[in-house]
Protein backbone atom coordinates (compact mmCIF):
# COMPACT_ATOMS: atom_id res chain seq x y z
CA UNK A 1 0.00 0.00 0.00
CA UNK A 2 1.25 3.46 -0.56
CA UNK A 3 1.19 5.69 2.34
CA UNK A 4 0.26 9.02 0.12
CA UNK A 5 -1.30 9.03 -3.10
CA UNK A 6 -3.06 12.09 -5.04
CA UNK A 7 -5.92 13.26 -3.45
CA UNK A 8 -8.92 11.33 -5.21
CA UNK A 9 -9.95 14.47 -8.23
CA UNK A 10 -6.57 15.30 -8.64
CA UNK A 11 -4.16 14.69 -11.12
CA UNK A 12 0.16 14.60 -11.39
CA UNK A 13 0.65 15.80 -14.70
CA UNK A 14 4.35 14.18 -15.20
CA UNK A 15 6.89 15.07 -17.71
CA UNK A 16 5.78 13.38 -20.77
CA UNK A 17 2.76 15.14 -20.48
CA UNK A 18 3.81 18.67 -19.79
CA UNK A 19 4.95 19.20 -23.15
CA UNK A 20 0.85 18.86 -24.32
CA UNK A 21 -0.09 20.83 -21.67
CA UNK A 22 2.46 23.55 -22.52
CA UNK A 23 1.82 23.78 -26.24
CA UNK A 24 -1.93 24.22 -25.37
CA UNK A 25 -0.69 27.45 -23.09
CA UNK A 26 1.48 29.04 -25.60
CA UNK A 27 -1.46 28.35 -28.42
CA UNK A 28 -4.28 30.48 -26.00
CA UNK A 29 -2.27 32.90 -24.94
CA UNK A 30 -1.03 33.70 -28.94
CA UNK A 31 -3.95 33.58 -29.91
CA UNK A 32 -5.43 36.08 -27.06
CA UNK A 33 -2.47 38.40 -28.21
CA UNK A 34 -3.59 38.21 -31.61
CA UNK A 35 -7.46 39.40 -30.07
CA UNK A 36 -5.76 42.04 -27.77
CA UNK A 37 -6.78 40.20 -24.51
CA UNK A 38 -4.08 40.80 -21.78
CA UNK A 39 -3.22 37.99 -18.93
CA UNK A 40 -4.65 38.47 -15.60
CA UNK A 41 -4.09 36.15 -12.80
CA UNK A 42 -6.33 36.34 -9.32
CA UNK A 43 -5.98 34.40 -6.50
CA UNK A 44 -6.99 30.84 -6.00
CA UNK A 45 -9.50 31.46 -3.60
CA UNK A 46 -11.92 34.52 -2.54
CA UNK A 47 -14.37 35.21 -0.19
CA UNK A 48 -17.47 32.66 -0.11
CA UNK A 49 -19.94 35.39 -0.48
CA UNK A 50 -18.60 36.20 -3.82
CA UNK A 51 -19.43 32.93 -5.41
CA UNK A 52 -22.48 33.33 -3.74
CA UNK A 53 -23.33 36.27 -4.66
CA UNK A 54 -22.12 36.05 -8.15
CA UNK A 55 -22.06 32.59 -9.61
CA UNK A 56 -25.41 32.38 -7.81
CA UNK A 57 -26.93 30.34 -4.70
CA UNK A 58 -29.18 28.11 -6.32
CA UNK A 59 -26.68 26.51 -8.57
CA UNK A 60 -25.40 23.35 -8.82
CA UNK A 61 -21.10 24.55 -7.82
CA UNK A 62 -22.66 27.04 -5.20
CA UNK A 63 -25.14 24.43 -3.72
CA UNK A 64 -22.73 21.13 -3.88
CA UNK A 65 -19.24 21.36 -5.07
CA UNK A 66 -17.46 24.60 -3.29
CA UNK A 67 -14.28 23.53 -1.28
CA UNK A 68 -15.31 26.09 1.33
CA UNK A 69 -12.95 26.38 4.48
CA UNK A 70 -13.15 28.63 7.70
CA UNK A 71 -9.76 30.15 8.10
CA UNK A 72 -7.64 30.48 11.33
CA UNK A 73 -9.67 34.10 11.78
CA UNK A 74 -12.85 32.36 11.36
CA UNK A 75 -13.55 33.97 7.78
CA UNK A 76 -15.32 31.78 5.52
CA UNK A 77 -13.33 31.50 2.16
CA UNK A 78 -13.69 29.43 -0.90
CA UNK A 79 -11.02 27.85 -3.78
CA UNK A 80 -12.41 29.23 -6.84
CA UNK A 81 -14.90 27.32 -8.80
CA UNK A 82 -14.63 29.41 -11.96
CA UNK A 83 -12.85 32.65 -13.18
CA UNK A 84 -15.18 35.00 -13.98
CA UNK A 85 -15.99 36.35 -10.42
CA UNK A 86 -12.57 36.96 -9.56
CA UNK A 87 -12.27 38.63 -12.85
CA UNK A 88 -14.79 40.74 -12.35
CA UNK A 89 -13.87 41.37 -8.15
CA UNK A 90 -10.48 42.46 -9.96
CA UNK A 91 -11.67 44.74 -12.61
CA UNK A 92 -13.93 46.50 -10.01
CA UNK A 93 -11.16 46.80 -6.99
CA UNK A 94 -9.16 48.20 -9.50
CA UNK A 95 -11.21 50.43 -11.11
CA UNK A 96 -9.97 48.82 -14.50
CA UNK A 97 -13.06 50.37 -16.01
CA UNK A 98 -11.15 54.00 -16.08
CA UNK A 99 -8.22 52.99 -17.65
CA UNK A 100 -9.38 51.30 -20.34
CA UNK A 101 -12.46 50.40 -22.11
CA UNK A 102 -13.78 47.70 -23.19
CA UNK A 103 -11.57 45.81 -21.01
CA UNK A 104 -10.15 42.66 -22.36
CA UNK A 105 -8.96 39.97 -19.93
CA UNK A 106 -7.58 36.32 -20.23
CA UNK A 107 -6.51 33.88 -17.41
CA UNK A 108 -5.05 30.36 -17.29
CA UNK A 109 -5.37 28.32 -13.99
CA UNK A 110 -6.69 26.20 -11.52
CA UNK A 111 -10.62 26.17 -10.36
CA UNK A 112 -11.70 23.73 -7.85
CA UNK A 113 -14.77 21.74 -7.53
CA UNK A 114 -16.21 18.97 -5.74
CA UNK A 115 -17.59 16.93 -8.58
CA UNK A 116 -17.83 12.94 -8.34
CA UNK A 117 -14.45 12.49 -10.72
CA UNK A 118 -14.60 10.76 -14.00
CA UNK A 119 -12.87 11.30 -17.32
CA UNK A 120 -11.85 14.87 -18.17
CA UNK A 121 -13.58 15.94 -14.59
CA UNK A 122 -11.61 16.39 -12.09
CA UNK A 123 -11.70 18.24 -8.57
CA UNK A 124 -8.83 20.37 -9.26
CA UNK A 125 -9.40 21.11 -13.18
CA UNK A 126 -7.38 23.73 -14.96
CA UNK A 127 -9.17 26.48 -17.31
CA UNK A 128 -8.33 29.10 -19.74
CA UNK A 129 -11.22 32.19 -20.03
CA UNK A 130 -11.42 35.13 -21.69
CA UNK A 131 -13.45 37.97 -20.30
CA UNK A 132 -14.50 41.40 -22.31
CA UNK A 133 -15.82 44.09 -19.84
CA UNK A 134 -17.25 46.71 -20.84
CA UNK A 135 -19.33 46.93 -24.45
CA UNK A 136 -22.92 45.52 -24.82
CA UNK A 137 -21.99 45.30 -28.80
CA UNK A 138 -23.23 41.91 -30.48
CA UNK A 139 -19.80 41.89 -32.07
CA UNK A 140 -18.19 41.51 -29.04
CA UNK A 141 -20.15 38.39 -28.67
CA UNK A 142 -19.10 37.07 -32.04
CA UNK A 143 -15.12 37.98 -31.02
CA UNK A 144 -15.14 35.49 -28.29
CA UNK A 145 -16.95 33.20 -29.83
CA UNK A 146 -14.64 33.01 -32.47
CA UNK A 147 -11.45 33.45 -29.80
CA UNK A 148 -12.46 30.19 -28.50
CA UNK A 149 -13.20 27.90 -31.88
CA UNK A 150 -9.69 29.62 -33.35
CA UNK A 151 -7.98 28.33 -30.37
CA UNK A 152 -9.49 24.70 -30.78
CA UNK A 153 -8.61 25.35 -33.99
CA UNK A 154 -4.59 25.69 -33.90
CA UNK A 155 -4.95 22.92 -31.20
CA UNK A 156 -6.09 20.74 -34.50
CA UNK A 157 -9.88 19.94 -32.80
CA UNK A 158 -12.25 18.44 -35.40
CA UNK A 159 -16.12 17.60 -35.30
CA UNK A 160 -16.95 20.71 -33.15
CA UNK A 161 -20.57 21.93 -32.49
CA UNK A 162 -21.41 25.44 -31.38
CA UNK A 163 -24.69 25.76 -29.59
CA UNK A 164 -25.88 29.08 -29.16
CA UNK A 165 -28.82 30.68 -27.84
CA UNK A 166 -30.10 33.24 -25.35
CA UNK A 167 -31.27 33.63 -21.83
CA UNK A 168 -32.82 37.01 -21.76
CA UNK A 169 -32.71 39.89 -19.48
CA UNK A 170 -34.41 40.85 -16.21
CA UNK A 171 -37.00 42.72 -18.18
CA UNK A 172 -38.13 39.61 -20.39
CA UNK A 173 -37.41 36.83 -18.50
CA UNK A 174 -39.69 37.21 -15.50
CA UNK A 175 -42.41 36.15 -18.11
CA UNK A 176 -40.84 33.49 -18.83
CA UNK A 177 -40.07 32.26 -15.60
CA UNK A 178 -44.20 32.21 -15.12
CA UNK A 179 -44.32 30.12 -18.10
CA UNK A 180 -42.19 27.77 -17.49
CA UNK A 181 -43.49 27.30 -13.52
CA UNK A 182 -46.94 27.19 -15.83
CA UNK A 183 -45.61 24.10 -17.74
CA UNK A 184 -43.94 22.20 -15.10
CA UNK A 185 -46.83 23.08 -12.40
CA UNK A 186 -48.64 19.81 -13.08
CA UNK A 187 -45.32 17.25 -13.62
CA UNK A 188 -44.05 18.54 -10.11
CA UNK A 189 -44.40 15.59 -8.94
CA UNK A 190 -42.54 13.45 -11.36
CA UNK A 191 -39.20 16.17 -10.62
CA UNK A 192 -36.10 14.97 -8.82
CA UNK A 193 -35.60 16.34 -5.56
CA UNK A 194 -33.29 18.74 -6.39
CA UNK A 195 -35.50 20.42 -8.99
CA UNK A 196 -38.20 20.75 -6.62
CA UNK A 197 -36.57 22.99 -5.04
CA UNK A 198 -35.56 24.68 -8.10
CA UNK A 199 -39.21 25.06 -9.30
CA UNK A 200 -39.49 27.86 -6.05
CA UNK A 201 -36.02 29.38 -6.03
CA UNK A 202 -34.78 28.95 -9.75
CA UNK A 203 -37.39 26.90 -12.11
CA UNK A 204 -34.65 27.62 -15.18
CA UNK A 205 -32.35 25.90 -13.33
CA UNK A 206 -34.52 22.77 -13.82
CA UNK A 207 -33.29 23.25 -17.58
CA UNK A 208 -29.87 22.03 -16.30
CA UNK A 209 -30.93 19.10 -14.39
CA UNK A 210 -28.83 15.83 -15.50
CA UNK A 211 -31.35 13.73 -14.01
CA UNK A 212 -32.77 11.40 -16.97
CA UNK A 213 -36.40 11.66 -16.15
CA UNK A 214 -36.11 15.69 -15.66
CA UNK A 215 -34.42 15.82 -18.92
CA UNK A 216 -36.87 13.84 -20.75
CA UNK A 217 -39.65 16.27 -19.18
CA UNK A 218 -37.93 19.47 -20.07
CA UNK A 219 -37.77 18.48 -23.71
CA UNK A 220 -41.34 19.56 -24.03
CA UNK A 221 -40.40 22.80 -22.14
CA UNK A 222 -41.09 26.28 -23.80
CA UNK A 223 -38.11 28.16 -24.61
CA UNK A 224 -36.52 31.38 -23.66
CA UNK A 225 -36.37 32.39 -27.07
CA UNK A 226 -39.59 32.47 -27.62
CA UNK A 227 -40.07 35.15 -24.71
CA UNK A 228 -37.32 37.62 -25.58
CA UNK A 229 -37.82 41.40 -25.31
CA UNK A 230 -37.28 43.32 -28.27
CA UNK A 231 -33.80 44.61 -26.87
CA UNK A 232 -32.72 40.67 -26.62
CA UNK A 233 -34.02 39.50 -29.73
CA UNK A 234 -32.09 42.19 -31.70
CA UNK A 235 -28.97 41.28 -29.68
CA UNK A 236 -29.41 37.81 -31.02
CA UNK A 237 -30.67 38.23 -34.13
CA UNK A 238 -27.11 40.74 -34.83
CA UNK A 239 -25.38 38.18 -33.51
CA UNK A 240 -26.12 35.78 -35.81
CA UNK A 241 -25.11 38.22 -38.45
CA UNK A 242 -21.80 38.75 -36.91
CA UNK A 243 -21.40 34.86 -36.88
CA UNK A 244 -22.55 34.21 -40.20
CA UNK A 245 -20.14 37.01 -41.43
CA UNK A 246 -17.58 35.57 -39.69
CA UNK A 247 -18.46 31.96 -41.27
CA UNK A 248 -18.91 30.21 -37.90
CA UNK A 249 -21.63 27.83 -38.17
CA UNK A 250 -23.65 26.68 -35.46
CA UNK A 251 -27.37 24.97 -33.75
CA UNK A 252 -29.69 27.53 -31.68
CA UNK A 253 -30.65 25.29 -28.48
CA UNK A 254 -33.33 26.37 -27.39
CA UNK A 255 -32.85 25.12 -23.78
CA UNK A 256 -29.50 26.32 -23.32
CA UNK A 257 -29.12 27.69 -19.69
CA UNK A 258 -25.61 26.99 -18.57
CA UNK A 259 -25.17 26.38 -14.67
CA UNK A 260 -24.64 29.64 -13.79
CA UNK A 261 -26.71 32.38 -12.37
CA UNK A 262 -25.37 35.89 -13.89
CA UNK A 263 -25.74 34.97 -17.61
CA UNK A 264 -28.06 37.52 -19.46
CA UNK A 265 -28.55 37.76 -23.30
CA UNK A 266 -26.09 35.16 -25.42
CA UNK A 267 -25.39 31.69 -24.26
CA UNK A 268 -22.85 29.41 -25.46
CA UNK A 269 -21.44 26.37 -25.73
CA UNK A 270 -18.70 24.15 -28.02
CA UNK A 271 -19.28 20.74 -27.85
CA UNK A 272 -16.93 17.76 -29.18
CA UNK A 273 -17.70 14.48 -31.16
CA UNK A 274 -15.36 13.55 -29.12
CA UNK A 275 -16.37 13.54 -25.92
CA UNK A 276 -19.95 13.76 -26.07
CA UNK A 277 -22.57 16.36 -25.22
CA UNK A 278 -22.46 16.25 -21.97
CA UNK A 279 -18.85 17.32 -21.76
CA UNK A 280 -18.42 20.39 -23.09
CA UNK A 281 -15.46 21.71 -23.97
CA UNK A 282 -16.35 25.11 -22.64
CA UNK A 283 -18.76 27.79 -22.94
CA UNK A 284 -19.66 31.24 -21.91
CA UNK A 285 -22.08 34.07 -22.35
CA UNK A 286 -22.76 37.65 -21.62
CA UNK A 287 -22.99 38.77 -17.88
CA UNK A 288 -24.20 42.41 -18.05
CA UNK A 289 -25.68 42.50 -14.20
CA UNK A 290 -22.30 41.17 -12.80
CA UNK A 291 -20.49 44.28 -12.67
CA UNK A 292 -23.42 45.94 -10.95
CA UNK A 293 -24.21 43.44 -8.40
CA UNK A 294 -20.57 43.00 -7.30
CA UNK A 295 -20.75 46.59 -6.26
CA UNK A 296 -19.22 47.98 -9.37
CA UNK A 297 -21.36 50.79 -11.97
CA UNK A 298 -23.57 49.39 -14.07
CA UNK A 299 -21.34 47.79 -17.14
CA UNK A 300 -22.19 44.83 -19.66
CA UNK A 301 -19.78 42.10 -20.35
CA UNK A 302 -19.12 38.49 -22.27
CA UNK A 303 -17.03 36.32 -22.05
CA UNK A 304 -16.27 31.99 -22.03
CA UNK A 305 -14.07 29.64 -20.19
CA UNK A 306 -13.03 26.57 -21.63
CA UNK A 307 -11.76 23.16 -19.38
CA UNK A 308 -8.01 22.36 -20.07
CA UNK A 309 -8.42 18.83 -19.02
CA UNK A 310 -11.45 17.83 -21.75
CA UNK A 311 -9.56 19.87 -24.34
CA UNK A 312 -6.90 17.70 -24.20
CA UNK A 313 -8.76 14.60 -23.65
CA UNK A 314 -10.47 15.30 -26.94
CA UNK A 315 -7.16 16.22 -28.40
CA UNK A 316 -5.95 12.53 -27.47
CA UNK A 317 -9.33 10.98 -28.75
CA UNK A 318 -8.83 12.84 -32.06
CA UNK A 319 -5.04 12.07 -32.49
CA UNK A 320 -3.86 15.75 -32.56
CA UNK A 321 -0.45 15.98 -32.89
CA UNK A 322 1.27 17.99 -29.93
CA UNK A 323 5.21 18.65 -29.25
CA UNK A 324 7.50 15.93 -28.10
CA UNK A 325 9.24 15.88 -24.70
CA UNK A 326 12.73 18.02 -24.75
CA UNK A 327 15.38 15.89 -24.43
CA UNK A 328 19.23 16.85 -24.16
CA UNK A 329 21.22 17.59 -27.19
CA UNK A 330 24.41 16.28 -25.83
CA UNK A 331 25.29 13.71 -23.55
CA UNK A 332 29.07 13.49 -21.94
CA UNK A 333 30.53 9.97 -20.96
CA UNK A 334 33.30 10.19 -18.61
CA UNK A 335 35.54 7.00 -17.71
CA UNK A 336 37.63 7.96 -14.65
CA UNK A 337 38.54 11.19 -12.33
CA UNK A 338 39.95 13.78 -14.87
CA UNK A 339 38.34 12.81 -17.84
CA UNK A 340 34.91 13.35 -15.30
CA UNK A 341 36.33 16.54 -14.35
CA UNK A 342 36.49 17.35 -18.27
CA UNK A 343 32.92 16.30 -18.63
CA UNK A 344 31.62 18.83 -15.61
CA UNK A 345 33.44 21.44 -17.30
CA UNK A 346 32.58 21.02 -20.88
CA UNK A 347 28.79 20.29 -20.01
CA UNK A 348 28.79 24.58 -18.15
CA UNK A 349 30.61 25.35 -21.79
CA UNK A 350 27.73 23.78 -23.37
CA UNK A 351 24.78 25.10 -21.21
CA UNK A 352 26.46 28.35 -21.62
CA UNK A 353 26.48 28.19 -25.08
CA UNK A 354 22.37 27.33 -25.15
CA UNK A 355 22.88 23.56 -25.83
CA UNK A 356 21.57 21.35 -23.52
CA UNK A 357 23.21 18.84 -21.94
CA UNK A 358 23.69 16.04 -19.08
CA UNK A 359 25.88 13.53 -18.47
CA UNK A 360 26.32 10.17 -15.46
CA UNK A 361 26.26 10.34 -12.16
CA UNK A 362 25.84 7.29 -11.27
CA UNK A 363 29.57 6.57 -11.92
CA UNK A 364 28.46 3.97 -14.49
CA UNK A 365 30.01 1.90 -16.75
CA UNK A 366 31.05 2.88 -20.22
CA UNK A 367 28.43 0.83 -21.71
CA UNK A 368 25.77 1.65 -19.60
CA UNK A 369 26.47 5.25 -19.82
CA UNK A 370 25.88 5.01 -23.34
CA UNK A 371 22.13 2.86 -23.04
CA UNK A 372 21.64 6.34 -21.20
CA UNK A 373 22.45 8.57 -23.86
CA UNK A 374 20.36 6.47 -26.13
CA UNK A 375 17.27 6.39 -23.81
CA UNK A 376 17.71 10.17 -23.35
CA UNK A 377 17.62 10.57 -27.42
CA UNK A 378 20.83 12.43 -27.19
CA UNK A 379 21.41 13.63 -30.88
CA UNK A 380 25.63 13.59 -30.15
CA UNK A 381 27.18 11.57 -27.49
CA UNK A 382 30.95 12.75 -26.25
CA UNK A 383 33.01 10.04 -24.97
CA UNK A 384 36.30 10.91 -22.99
CA UNK A 385 37.91 7.63 -22.23
CA UNK A 386 41.50 7.71 -21.11
CA UNK A 387 43.46 6.86 -24.06
CA UNK A 388 42.23 9.59 -25.69
CA UNK A 389 42.27 12.00 -23.13
CA UNK A 390 46.48 10.87 -22.89
CA UNK A 391 46.13 12.30 -26.84
CA UNK A 392 44.22 15.56 -25.62
CA UNK A 393 41.20 14.34 -27.44
CA UNK A 394 37.88 12.76 -27.26
CA UNK A 395 35.55 11.27 -29.44
CA UNK A 396 31.88 12.47 -30.76
CA UNK A 397 29.29 10.23 -31.40
CA UNK A 398 26.36 10.82 -33.91
CA UNK A 399 23.86 8.98 -32.36
CA UNK A 400 21.94 9.00 -35.45
CA UNK A 401 24.07 7.32 -38.15
CA UNK A 402 26.56 6.51 -35.51
CA UNK A 403 29.29 8.26 -37.25
CA UNK A 404 32.56 8.89 -34.55
CA UNK A 405 34.84 11.98 -34.90
CA UNK A 406 38.04 12.36 -32.98
CA UNK A 407 37.81 15.96 -32.03
CA UNK A 408 40.72 18.01 -29.81
CA UNK A 409 39.40 18.50 -26.33
CA UNK A 410 39.68 22.64 -26.41
CA UNK A 411 37.66 22.30 -29.28
CA UNK A 412 35.03 20.00 -28.20
CA UNK A 413 32.37 22.97 -27.42
CA UNK A 414 32.97 24.95 -30.71
CA UNK A 415 32.62 21.65 -32.78
CA UNK A 416 29.49 20.48 -30.92
CA UNK A 417 27.48 24.04 -31.41
CA UNK A 418 28.62 24.09 -35.07
CA UNK A 419 27.27 20.82 -35.92
CA UNK A 420 23.83 20.88 -33.91
CA UNK A 421 23.22 24.13 -35.72
CA UNK A 422 24.15 22.46 -39.10
CA UNK A 423 21.43 19.70 -38.24
CA UNK A 424 19.07 22.59 -37.40
CA UNK A 425 19.72 24.87 -40.75
ZN1 LIG B 1 -34.68 41.00 -22.57
ZN1 LIG C 1 -33.97 17.27 -11.78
Amino acid sequence: MLKYKAVRGTQDVLPDKMPLWRHLEETVRRRMKLYNYQEIATPTFERTELFIHSTGEGTEIVEKQMYTFLDKGERSLTLRPEGTPPVVRTYIQHNMGMKKSPQKLFYIGPMYRQESPQAGRLRQFHQFGAEAIGSIDPALDAETISLFLDICDDLGLKGLCLQLGSIGCPRCRPTYRQKLLGFFADKYDLLCADCKQRYQRNPLRILDCKDPTCRRITDEAPSMLDYLCDECAQHFRQLRVHLDALGIGYQVNRRLVRGLDYYTKTVFEVVSAQLGAQDALGGGGRYDGLVEELGGKPTPAVGFAAGIERILLAMEKGGCSYPEPLQPEVYVASIGEKAKQLAVRLLRELRTRGVSADTDYLDRSLKAQMRAANSLKAKYTVIIGQEELSRGKASVRNMRSSHQDEVEIENLCDYLVEVLTKAEG
